[in-house]
């Protein structure tokens, strides 16, 4: 057995986990940080890519912003598309803020070689973890490999391991209330080797059900197809990946998405779903590990970010004043900003999606909102305010 000693102890070395710990070293408080997985496979990993402005303010204020600037795309605004009619919501002249689109594998890149070039301990393919009294004054996190057990001893736990890490499951389920919801359909991705044809994302209502159209990089587009849950991804070539691609987000004046060689196809399932309350003794969770949106609003990574800001904060407070204030109230802070995001996510959702069993009432109810929010100043505003990023309190 050999014997670690750390402030915080950081389990997952996803957005959340590398964000927390390099916050934490700016504030001169240190961290280890353990992951499951290998480095290459947590810099490859291709999930989000939209920041919202928050986001990068944050990572600006952070000084790990320099490649961000360089690479990130600036979009100022996303087409909604109904029935290949398309309406721009132009969220710089609604909020005076934009996005930018940089993949989360960049970030995480990013973080990482940060967090190295600091000295930062990440400790990458650490074996199997496990928590240990943090109800008491000082928990640990056993990591045991290859019949080695080191044990990290520490003031606090983040758990930042995703929604199947273990610090959420450790928590005795009378302690945590669920909040879930399931949608009864998932998003086909793939990305494509083809420089976008367009320099915005497109959100489609279509009557074959949703399609987005985004990109990653000058050379990348990511391009999604709504489906069933249980679909077969071997029924699905790539021929007739592009045919749906081409149907469903056709617009009327003749664009269509440009086709490239396909590297990497998944199916993704759409859920919400909310823990309460995110901490319990010294062990505090954030990002996926507390909460997941479906990906049409583009907030899980942003939440993420929010979560571990406020968490630093916390920590610094009580570090620096010894004052426990921020921490007594981590929990409820990060869930008022986690529900509007809930609220935002289930919305759009809801907003461009094909509900199977939908009765003709609900379908035309779902276009006349999509029609409002094309039509409505105030209702474009919504959601550009929504989209952009809530300030952080
Ligand atoms: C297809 C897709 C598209 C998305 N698009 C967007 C988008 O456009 N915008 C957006 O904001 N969000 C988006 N998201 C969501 C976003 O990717 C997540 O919300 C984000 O990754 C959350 O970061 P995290 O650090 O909390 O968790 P994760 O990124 O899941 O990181 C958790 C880390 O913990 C590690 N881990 C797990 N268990 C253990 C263990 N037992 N021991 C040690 N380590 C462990 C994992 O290997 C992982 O590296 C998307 C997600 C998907 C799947």
């Amino acid at each position: 057995m050999v014997k670690f000693e750390t402030q915080v102890g950081i389990i997952g070395a996803g957005p959340a986990g590398l964000m927390l710990s390099h916050l934490l070293h700016q504030h001169g408080i240190t961290s280890i940080v353990l992951e499951a997985k290998n480095r290459a496979y947590c810099e490859e990993r291709v999930r989000a890519g939209v920041l919202e402005h928050t986001s990068v303010e944050m990572l600006r204020n952070a000084g790990i912003a320099h490649r961000l600037d360089r690479e990130g795309l600036r979009h100022e605004g996303i087409d909604l598309g109904l029935h290949g009619y398309l309406h721009r919501i132009p969220f710089v002249e609604l909020t005076g803020k934009a996005v930018t689109v940089y993949g989360q594998q960049e970030v995480v890149k990013d973080l990482i070689s940060q967090r190295l070039s600091d000295g930062g301990d990440l400790r990458f393919e650490c074996g199997e973890i496990s928590v240990h009294d943090f109800e008491e004054d000082r928990p640990s996190i056993h990591v045991d490999k290859e019949d080695n057990v080191d044990v990290i001893s520490c003031d606090y736990i983040a758990g930042c391991d995703g929604f199947h890490g273990i610090s959420r499951s450790s928590i005795p389920p009378r302690a945590l209330t669920v909040y879930d919801r399931t949608y009864p359909f998932a998003w086909l991705g793939i990305l494509a080797e083809a420089a976008p044809s367009r320099e915005e994302l497109i959100y489609m209502h279509h009557e074959r059900g949703f399609a987005l159209y985004s990109m990653r990089a000058p050379r990348i587009t990511r391009l999604y197809l709504q489906c069933k849950p249980d679909v077969d991804l071997a029924e699905w070539s790539d021929d007739r990946i592009w045919n749906e691609l081409h149907t469903r987000l056709g617009c009327s004046d003749g664009w269509r998405p440009t086709e490239g060689k396909i590297l990497q196809k998944g199916v993704t399932g759409m859920r919400s779903f909310v823990v309460e309350p995110l901490q319990f003794g010294r062990l505090f969770l954030a990002g996926d590990a507390a909460h997941i949106v479906p990906p049409t609003g583009a907030k899980g990574m942003n939440l993420a970010f929010a979560d571990v800001h406020y968490l630093a904060e916390a920590l610094r407070a009580k570090y620096r004043d010894n004052d426990e204030a921020k921490l007594d109230a981590y929990s409820a802070t990060c869930l008022s900003r986690i529900w509007k995001a809930q609220r935002f996510s289930w919305w759009m959702t809801s907003l461009l999606h094909l509900f199977y069993d939908a009765s003709p009432f609900d379908r035309k109810r779902q276009v006349a909102e999509l029609q409002y929010v094309m039509s409505s100043r105030a209702a474009a505003t919504s959601l550009a305010e929504n989209y952009v990023g809530l300030p952080l309190d």
